[in-house]
C-alpha cells in the first residue's frame, strides 16, 4: 500500500504528459507549463514532438521513448528520478499510456518509489464517445484489434455479450473489413464513426453496423469506432424485475453456488458484490 501526494512531490517525478489529437489549441497551459519545468522530456517520436515543443517555446532537451526501445529508456528515465529529475512523457498525440507507449515506465517510476503525475487533455476515445450519442456511462475501451482478419473476428467475439457502448481505434486502410466484420458478429447495432476529431475534415458517421458497413465513403485519417452495447436478454430483463433476493434465489435454485450467484446478481444488476451481500443482510433482518 502506497499513498501518493501528488502537488508536495519534491525531487524526481514522472509527468504524463498529454498532447493535442490534431489541434493545437487543444494544448493546455498546464501540459506547457510542465514541459517548460521539465528537465527533459521523452516522446514516441522526436520529430513530431520537435514541432510542439518549438510552437510551445519549449526548450528542455529532447529524448525517444517508443516501443522498440522502452525497456532501455525506462531504465534510463529511473536514473533521472533518482538524480532528482523531473521527467516529462508525451506521446505523438494524446494521452501517453492509452494505445500508445507509456504503461512501462510509469510502472517502473511507481516500483521504485517515485510520484507519477498524469495531466488531464486531449484523448481521441473520450473526446468521440461523448459526442457520439451512444451511452457513455458505462463503455469499454478495446483499443486497436488485430490487423489480422481471423484473429480479429476472435475479439470481436469475445466482446459480444458487453453491456457497454465499445470503443475502438482503427486504421482507414482497414475500416471496411472491420465494420463487415462488426457487423458479421454484432450484427445491426447501433455504431458511430468518428474520424479526424479536432481537425478541419472532423465528421461523425452515425447510423447501424449494416449501413456503416456498406457505404461507399472516403475514410481517410484517423478514425474511432463505437458500438452500442448488447442489449439485455430476456432472462436478465425478467430478473431485473424481481426483488434483489429473488434474484439471488433465482440463480441458487438453478444450482449455482453461493458465491457465484451473489457474483451473477452483481453483474446482473451493474452493483458490486458486496452491495449484492449488504442489501441480502438488509433483506433478512
Ligand atoms: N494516445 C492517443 C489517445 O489518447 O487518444 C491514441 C494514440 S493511437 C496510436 C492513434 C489512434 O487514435 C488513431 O489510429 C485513431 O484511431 C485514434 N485517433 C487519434 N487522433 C484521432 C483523431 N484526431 N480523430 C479520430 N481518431 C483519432
Amino acid at each position: 500500500m502506497k499513498i501518493q501526494k501528488s502537488f508536495d512531490a519534491e525531487g524526481g517525478a514522472l509527468y504524463l504528459v498529454p498532447t493535442p489529437i490534431g489541434n493545437l489549441s487543444d494544448m493546455t497551459h498546464r501540459a506547457v507549463e510542465v514541459l517548460k519545468n521539465a528537465d527533459c522530456v521523452y516522446a514516441e517520436d522526436t520529430r513530431v514532438t520537435k514541432v510542439l515543443l518549438s510552437h510551445f517555446h519549449v526548450s528542455a532537451p529532447l529524448f525517444s521513448y517508443h516501443v522498440f526501445n522502452e525497456g532501455a529508456k525506462a531504465e534510463e528515465i529511473i536514473k533521472h528520478l533518482q538524480a532528482g529529475k523531473k521527467i516529462a512523457l508525451v506521446s505523438d498525440a494524446g494521452l501517453p499510456g492509452i494505445s500508445d507507449p507509456g504503461y512501462l515506465v510509469a510502472r517502473e517510476a511507481l516500483d521504485a518509489g517515485f510520484p507519477v503525475i498524469s495531466l488531464p487533455g486531449a484523448n481521441a476515445a473520450l473526446t468521440a464517445l461523448i459526442a457520439s450519442g451512444l451511452p457513455c456511462e458505462r463503455f469499454f475501451f478495446c483499443g486497436f484489434l488485430s490487423a489480422k482478419p481471423a484473429q480479429r473476428r476472435k475479439e470481436l467475439a469475445e466482446l459480444v455479450d458487453y453491456p457497454e457502448t465499445l470503443i475502438f481505434y482503427e486504421a482507414p486502410h482497414r475500416i471496411r473489413a472491420t465494420l463487415k466484420d462488426m457487423f458479421a458478429v454484432f450484427q445491426d447495432r447501433k455504431a458511430v464513426v468518428a474520424r479526424e476529431l479536432t481537425k478541419r475534415h472532423e465528421e461523425y458517421l452515425r447510423g447501424t453496423l449494416k449501413e456503416l458497413a456498406s457505404l461507399d465513403h472516403d475514410y481517410k485519417g484517423e478514425i474511432v469506432i463505437m458500438v452500442e452495447g448488447a442489449e439485455k436478454t430476456a432472462l436478465q430483463k425478467d430478473l431485473e424485475k424481481l426483488s434483489l433476493s429473488e434474484h439471488f434465489q433465482h440463480y441458487l435454485e438453478s444450482g449455482l453456488p453461493e458465491k457465484e450467484a451473489m457474483k451473477r446478481t452483481a453483474k446482473d444488476r451493474g452493483i458490486s458484490k458486496s452491495d449484492v451481500y449488504r442489501e441480502l443482510m438488509k433483506e433478512k433482518r
